[in-house]
């Protein structure tokens, strides 16, 4: 075995729990549990912080939301948390219709008091709309939308300060060690694709996409046998810089008929780099899943080439274009159960495919799964003599 290394996480008098995935089900969970005392590690195969609330930076100049593009808070729980997020300066409303043109550039709005804002001032332009072959409508929305600022990962950030979040580390195999201290006397070990151990745990939460969830539990077929049959639907997604703007009474838009479905002025968001335009365009997951092996250069240019279409604009050339492939971006049909749990190993796994879906879905998850693991932990007496490895 190539550089086999063994870190424990073992502080003896505390449940040592793993997360798998920095996105907002894992950190959140890890933050819930952390807070609560437990020893908590969180682990991402990811460069950054976020899994699908990811922000992508290219050329100094220009950034992209390029997975979750805003999010609803429907569930009163998740409501009262966007609250402290927007009063702590991580979260604001997109389109926020209230927006004062005259503060529209201002580099922080958290600021700006929204007391002070005058409804007159209500900005036309902070509009989501429709595009349909070369048309465009508005159509009736009470729906409040929020995005991270100055980023949409923001939130993941804010989830993660202080926790010991271990990214580039992709997590390939989960096993059971039977010498261990959890409720049937057994651990669960992590090793990473380089073969490296990273540590043994009492309790660990997956919160992987389905497909990648079921395949990291091979060992543990109660969990992964239900968890194989959730699928998620692919997204290509396309990023495009301009020199100028490609509208200026709309913000984002649905598009209907067509091969694309979705695309948002990223330069609009709060807080967002704007002396160019970034055009974030979302295609169909069937035109997706067809077109799954094509050249992302030659995707790119089709995909913008059928928004200008479908949008009625005309055409320009970017100054950035690029396209990047989600595999799993949305669950179909996610199952009613908001985690899977094994009592046995001590494993839950969750995510928006659990219970969700999207953003919401993905917080309420988590929230759900920290719920279980701390329940479960009530019930176990840990031998705190148990000699780490
Ligand atoms: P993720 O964010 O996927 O986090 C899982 C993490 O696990 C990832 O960071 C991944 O790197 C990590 N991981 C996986 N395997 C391993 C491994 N072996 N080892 C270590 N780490 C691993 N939602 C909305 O609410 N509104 C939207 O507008 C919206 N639009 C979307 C558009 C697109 C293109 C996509 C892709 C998603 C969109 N969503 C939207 C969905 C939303 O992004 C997700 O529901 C949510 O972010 C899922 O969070 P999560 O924590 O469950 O999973």
């Amino acid at each position: 075995m190539p550089n086999k290394k063994v870190a424990t996480s073992r502080d003896a008098s505390v449940p040592a729990v793993a997360v798998i995935g920095a996105g907002i089900s894992g950190l959140f969970a890890a933050r819930t549990l952390a807070d609560r005392g437990l020893n908590v590690k969180v682990f991402d195969k990811g460069r950054g912080l976020g899994g699908r609330m990811s922000t992508r930076r290219v050329d100094g100049k220009s950034c992209f939301d390029h997975g979750a593009q805003y999010f609803t808070a429907r569930d009163p729980r998740f409501q009262s948390y966007v609250q402290s997020w927007m009063e702590q300066g991580v979260v604001a409303k997109w389109p926020d219709p209230q927006l004062d043109p005259a503060q529209k550039d201002q580099k922080d709005p958290a600021q700006k008091d929204p007391a002070q804002k005058d409804p007159a001032q209500k900005d036309p332009a902070q509009k989501i709309v429709v595009f349909k072959n070369g048309e465009r409508t508005e159509q009736e929305d009470s729906n409040e939308r929020f995005v991270g600022t100055p980023a949409m990962n923001s939130v993941c950030h804010h989830l993660a300060a202080g926790l010991d979040v271990r990214t580039a580390t992709r997590i390939e195999t989960v096993e059971p060690i039977h010498h261990g201290k959890n409720v049937a006397g057994r651990s669960i070990r992590l090793t990473d694709n380089e073969g490296n151990h990273v540590g043994d745990f009492d309790c660990l939460i997956v919160t992987a996409p389905a497909a990648q969830t079921a395949e990291l539990l091979v060992n543990f077929p109660v969990l992964a046998a239900p968890i194989s049959k959730v699928q998620m639907q692919p997204c290509w997604a396309v990023m495009a810089s301009f020199e100028k703007p490609v509208g200026d009474d709309w913000v984002g838009a649905f598009i209907h008929d067509s091969i694309v479905t979705w695309a948002a002025r990223n330069s609009t968001k709060p807080q967002r780099p704007n002396e160019r335009e970034h055009l974030l365009i979302h295609a169909g997951h069937d035109w997706t899943a067809e077109n799954w092996e094509r050249d992302p250069v030659v995707v790119a240019e089709e995909v913008l080439r059928e928004f200008w279409k479908s949008a009625g604009l005309d055409v320009q050339t970017p100054v950035h274009l690029q396209a990047h492939r989600w595999k799993y971006a949305i669950p179909i049909d996610p199952p009613a159960e908001r985690y899977f749990f094994d009592a046995e190993s001590m494993i839950v796994a969750c995510g928006d495919w659990a219970g969700g879906p999207r953003v919401e879905g993905a917080f309420l998850s988590g929230m759900a799964a920290a719920e279980r693991i701390l329940d479960a932990l009530q019930s176990v007496e840990f031998d705190d003599t148990t000699a780490p490895d």
